[in-house]
Parts: structure tokens; sequence; C-alpha cells
């Protein structure tokens, strides 16, 4: 039985989505979910088009950064070497593996270029609560600062900016989204790129209204059981 087939399906699913809804184009962006009692991480090959992914592509690792699948069979009969094993983990592997340290309550990472949250990103513009579903990310939509793709200086400055947030903005780059499933990350991810567009959308014909502090308090309290089929939710 494959390790994670599960999550590694889902990370097949919710790619496709990432580039159904525009959030990303090509093999741009990554995905990855960890499995926190299998203490492995699925997560995106680095540079495959999304729509060429089968679970076997999905690499495994560690939250040491150790790949655990395909597995690196140099040492054993070449009969047995997997046609993956050349497939390298997302070049954004130490960012996922950074958060996932930082914050014990997610177990997803969802990281987009979509268009509208990548021009305030590459504002280095934080996005204000003009629309109440900023409260996907928190009272707000904060920018961690830039560093080239791919390096530790990224992931920490990923890692020093998250704090209690679901999604930030990366300088010149993009956005990461994370959450307690893969569901909930991917949906951060997609209306923040909303959020992003009505923002971008109010400048254009006026001055935007922004929602207090307060309110978005409010929004996010309500947001803690939105979507679940619990019943008196709202
Ligand atoms: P990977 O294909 O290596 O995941 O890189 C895409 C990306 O978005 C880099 O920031
Ligand atoms: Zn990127």
């Amino acid at each position: 039985m494959m390790k994670l087939l599960h999550e590694r399906k889902e990370i097949i699913k919710y790619s496709l989505k990432m580039v159904q809804s525009a959030l990303t184009t090509g093999s741009g962006g990554n995905l990855s979910i960890f499995n926190r009692n299998e203490k492995l991480i699925a997560i995106t090959p680095s540079g495959i088009e999304y729509h060429e992914l089968t679970p076997d592509d999905i690499i495994l690792m560690d939250i040491d950064g150790n790949i655990i699948a395909p597995y690196n069979s140099t040492f054993l009969n070449s009969n047995l070497q997997s046609e993956n094993f050349n497939l390298k983990p997302s070049s954004e592997f130490g960012f996922h593996l950074a958060l996932y340290r930082k914050r014990s309550d997610i177990n997803a990472v969802v990281h987009t270029h979509s268009p509208y949250a990548t021009t305030f990103a590459c504002l280095n513009r934080e996005i204000m609560p003009v629309h109440y579903l900023v409260a996907f990310a928190g009272n707000k939509v904060p920018v961690a600062p830039y560093a080239t793709f791919g390096t530790r200086e990224l992931a920490e400055n990923i890692a020093s900016t998250i704090g209690d947030y679901n999604a930030i903005l990366l300088a010149n780059h993009g956005l990461v989204a994370v959450g307690k499933n893969i569901q909930n990350a991917f949906n951060a991810a997609e209306e923040i790129e909303f959020a992003a567009r009505i923002c971008y959308q109010t400048e254009c014909i006026g001055k935007p209204v922004t929602l207090s502090d307060d309110e978005m308090d409010r929004v996010i309290a309500k947001f803690k059981d939105y979507g679940s089929r619990k019943k008196n939710q709202l």
C-alpha cells in the first residue's frame, strides 16, 4: 500500500483546483499536507505541471527535510529503481517545513502566485480589511519581506511574519495560506485573492472604507465554526 495515498490524492485534487481557479499558472506555486500521526509531509514536486501529476510523483519527506519517497534506491538492484527517482521536492519545501514547525494547529500549506494578491505583494503593501472576507487571513493580510525563492532566508521571513494569520503575502512573489486541512488552506488562498481584487477595484474608482478591528474580531469569531455541519452556528 502506497504511503499517504489519501494525502497524495488530495494534493493532486487541490493542485488542479488551483489552476482551474486561476490562482496560478504553469507549475507556479506548491502545496503540502502534514500527516502528524505518521510524521510525514506530502508535497508537490518542483517544476512539474499540475495536470501531469500522479500519486507516485508526490514527494514524502520528514520534518527535517529527509526524502522518504520516491525512495532513493541507488543501492538497490536497478530494476527496483523508481522512474520518479529524479523528481525533486518543491524548491519551497523549506518554508512549508518552517510553517509546520511554527504552527502546531496547521496541517496544510498552499502557495500561489494569484494575480491580485501578487499585485499587492509587488507593492509590498498589506491588504487591509476592505471586505470582511479578509478574515480568512485575520484582521489584514501582512507582507513577509522579500528574499529569493527557495532560500532559507525566505523561509525565515515567512516564519517570522505568519503569527496567527492564515494567509500572508510574500513581497514581490505571491501568497502563502495555511489551514488545519488542505480545504481550509485552499479556501483562504481563494478568498484572499477575491478580497485583493475587491480592494484593488475599489481603489480604482474611489476611496475604500476599511472595517474596524472590532468588527474584524467579530467576523473572525463567527468564522471559527462557519462551514461546519454543526447546528446553530450562525
Ligand atoms: P516549485 O515548482 O519548485 O514548487 O516552485 C514554484 C514556486 O512557486 C517557487 O516559489
Ligand atoms: Zn512561488
